[in-house]
């Protein structure tokens, strides 16, 4: 007889979100958590970020306010109470995730979780270690900043996000190494508060996941809102000099340096193996990361991982998927894989990013024959009466069956719009009949049609 039927390791939005679905459907359940429940996204990334942006959002209305008829004057910010509020957002929702794991019975294990044989867990923490088992063991112990020999977090000068995102003191200056979806979403931020920002990616292209005309636009905007943005440029090296920052960098085989107040690593993230007992059980990890079946279960039959520790996509949606998809297995269900094409990925910059599917390289590679439909936001009304012209919306079909096989969206809100897009791709609504569908006037959701319509040639507005 085990302790429990499931217990999780790690409380982010992966194994929070197993451990409601196990103790919903009967199992009894535990989660084990070194920290704060609601993981990196809800205490040190998507959420607390998205409040910082809120702020940005704010204080550039009031920026540009005397456009909208508005006079502000005397206006001004506090950084340390942009950076607390965002902390209490984080603690409020950090407690409504113990409120849920309390009203479904679910056992926080407080502590660090390692795996000692297939079904027995240690939870150590300063006070006492202690033992549980389990019938089946579920990890979701996510990921961290990736740190390299010459690029080692100080948490003075080189930081990582979760620094920025703590720190009340705002610095004049910051280098932000990596232009991925944390590189752009702090630009935007910093650079909101009137901080000199400079991004330096190694590829081509910022946002490079994305597609390729989305992250051009992108750089556009950033570049128009004076963030500097060094592409194709590698960083090589990492210094401390006087009580600066000294980024050194090559491109094209020429070395530069730049001297900043801050440098900021945001060159992606590696799972959280370490310590959590994979070697004493023998699980395979391929690359650094977990490896599972569309299941999420591992080489142990009754041991499962879910979210960042499994690798990509890295974020948190797909993480909650995944726990469902893991805990309905194990109640002995018969869950349908998850199909990754439909998951949607938000950039939360200025002017947003938002993406379900294919990129048109990919679509490329992968389709005989494609069509695609693009529409500008400033040939919708509601952008222009909200001030947000920048963007467009663009939508890849497969010509022979119609069908959406990827959607991008940069502009206002596309973090929301793409759930439209989302939507339609994944019931597999023909973009003919997106084409046929009403939306509302005048909403940024015109901008959605119309790209559908575009497709074939019959948009109105363009
Ligand atoms: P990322 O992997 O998306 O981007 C890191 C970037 O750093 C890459 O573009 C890479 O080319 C660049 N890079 C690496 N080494 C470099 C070097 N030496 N010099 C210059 N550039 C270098 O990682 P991230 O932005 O740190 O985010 C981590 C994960 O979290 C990602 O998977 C991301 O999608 C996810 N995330 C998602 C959201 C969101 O959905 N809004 C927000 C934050 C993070």
């Amino acid at each position: 007889m085990f302790d429990y039927d499931v217990i999780i390791i790690g409380s982010g939005p992966g194994g929070y979100v197993a451990a409601i679905k196990s103790a919903q459907l009967g199992l009894k359940t535990a989660v084990v958590e070194q920290a704060e429940v609601g993981g990196v996204c809800l205490n040190w990334g998507c959420i607390p970020t998205k409040a910082l942006l809120k702020s940005a959002e704010i204080f550039n209305n009031i920026k540009k306010s005397k456009k909208f008829g508005i006079g502000v004057s005397n206006y001004n910010f506090d950084y340390s109470k942009v950076i607390k509020r965002s902390r209490q957002v984080a603690n409020r929702l950090s407690k409504g995730v113990n409120f849920l794991f309390k009203k479904n019975e679910i056992d926080v294990l407080n502590g660090f979780g390692k795996i000692i044989d297939n079904n027995t867990i240690s939870i150590s923490s300063k006070e006492e270690s202690i033992r549980k088992t389990a019938k089946n063991i579920v990890i979701a112990t996510g990921a961290h900043t990736k740190e390299f020999p010459n690029m080692k977090i100080d948490n003075e000068i080189i930081i990582g996000s979760k620094n920025a995102l703590s720190n009340e003191e705002k610095p004049d200056s910051i280098v932000i190494i990596g232009g991925g979806a944390i590189g752009v979403e702090f630009a935007h931020f910093f650079n909101s508060f009137e901080t000199k920002v400079t991004i330096v990616e190694m590829l081509p292209n910022i946002l490079p996941q994305e597609d390729k005309e989305i992250s051009i636009e992108l750089e556009r905007n950033l570049k128009r809102r004076k963030i500097k943005l060094l592409t194709n440029t590698k960083v090589e090296k990492i210094e401390k000099v006087n009580g600066k920052g000294k980024v050194t960098y090559s491109s094209d085989g020429n070395y530069n340096e730049i001297i900043t107040d801050k440098i900021l690593l945001a060159v992606g993230v590696e799972a959280n193996l370490k310590n959590i007992g994979l070697e004493n059980i023998g699980i395979d990890v391929e690359n650094k990361w977990i490896k599972v079946n569309e299941n999420y279960q591992t080489n142990i039959e009754n041991i499962f991982a879910i979210g960042d520790v499994k690798g990509a996509p890295l974020l948190a949606h797909s993480a909650s998927a995944e726990g469902i998809i893991a805990i309905e297995y194990i109640a002995g269900k018969n869950p349908k894989p998850l199909n990754y094409e439909n998951i949607p990925a938000c950039t939360f910059s200025h002017p947003q990013v938002a993406s379900v599917g294919l990129t048109e390289k990919m679509a490329n590679k992968k389709y005989k024959n494609i069509k695609i439909g693009k529409v500008p936001f400033r040939a919708i009304g509601k952008s222009i009466t909200i001030d947000e012209p920048e963007g467009f919306v663009k939508i890849i079909i497969d010509a022979d069956t119609k069908k959406i096989i990827g959607a991008h969206i940069i502009g206002p809100d596309a973090a929301e719009l793409i759930s439209g897009l989302g939507l339609a791709k994944s019931t597999e609504i023909t973009a003919d009949k997106l084409a046929k569908t009403i939306f509302a006037h005048p909403t940024l959701s015109e901008g959605i049609k119309e790209t559908a319509e575009n497709i074939f040639g019959e948009a109105i507005h363009i």
